[in-house]
């Protein structure tokens, strides 16, 4: 985990606990190049380092494939995907295919990928639990999106939707970083019948360059061996009350900010 990875864990942690919620760990690892085994050991004893226990077992969206393919038979049942053929270069500035795909009735061309059909008048509205009102003109600022690859796999968006509603889960919280797919989702858990889970997206750490701090623009992990300072910086960042200076240990020092959690006091 990196300084912007445990912002993200310290404030999902804190607002499910604060409503005595269960707080469970997913490795969303349906894009199998980029899943790797020891990293998911390295988060779960980084975690542990941090006081961070989760609940349950680890999930894996790369077991969840049955769900992801009924999914799509559902939404194909409505009619709501059409077959794209469209390359890079002929899609439009919103990575739309300007549906010139949806009239042409594509059969299942082995480099096609499945879209689902976004009506115009599609808006998404939702209270997020740190942003407030949030709403998008769906069907106009992001038509037409991908819910599986060109490569057969399932498209980021489609896996999420799906174990993000409830019941699977009741509460996402994560980075702001997220917040352009969260209409996309909410939309997918519509059309297929599914609740939404109440959503809450939290600041992003930054780089001297201003790119979000991640893994492939080369974000240093955080200090294993020594979690209190690493905590301490994540609830500042989460604009909540410093932690006494007297609280060394992890799991006391959550316990003194569980109990002055406010998420009204989280930036926007
Ligand atoms: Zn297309």
């Amino acid at each position: 985990m990196h300084a912007g990875s445990l912002l993200a864990a310290v404030g999902s942690f804190l607002h499910a606990r604060a409503q005595n919620g269960h707080w469970h760990l997913r490795i969303d690892d349906i894009d199998p190049p980029r899943a790797v085994p020891e990293s998911v050991a390295a988060i779960q004893k980084s975690l542990e380092c941090h006081g961070l226990p989760f609940d349950g077992d680890v999930q894996y969206q790369s077991h969840h494939t049955v769900r992801y393919e009924h999914a799509l038979n559902r939404l194909n049942e409505r009619g709501d995907l059409f077959y794209c053929v469209c390359t890079r270069a002929m899609l439009g500035p919103t990575g739309s295919c300007q549906n010139a795909c949806a009239d042409k009735n594509q059969t299942n061309a082995a480099s096609a990928s499945l879209r689902v059909k976004v009506p115009p008048d599609t808006f998404i509205t939702l209270d997020d639990d740190f942003l407030g009102s949030q709403s998008w003109h769906l069907g106009q600022q992001l038509s037409d999106f991908v819910v599986r690859r060109r490569d057969g796999l399932y498209a980021y968006q489609l896996a999420a939707a799906v174990d993000d509603a409830a019941p699977l889960a009741t509460q996402v919280t994560r980075g702001s970083d997220l917040l352009d797919s969260t209409p996309r989702q909410v939309f997918l858990q519509r059309r297929l019948g599914l609740s939404s889970p109440q959503y809450g997206h939290l600041p992003i750490i930054k780089d001297q360059n201003g790119f979000k701090l991640s893994k492939q623009q080369g974000a240093t992990a955080v200090d294993d061996d020594h979690p209190a300072n690493n905590l301490r910086g994540a609830v500042r960042a989460l604009g909540q009350p410093s932690p006494p200076s007297n609280l060394k240990d992890p799991a006391s020092l959550l316990a003194w900010s569980l109990a002055q959690w406010d998420p009204s006091r989280v930036p926007r």
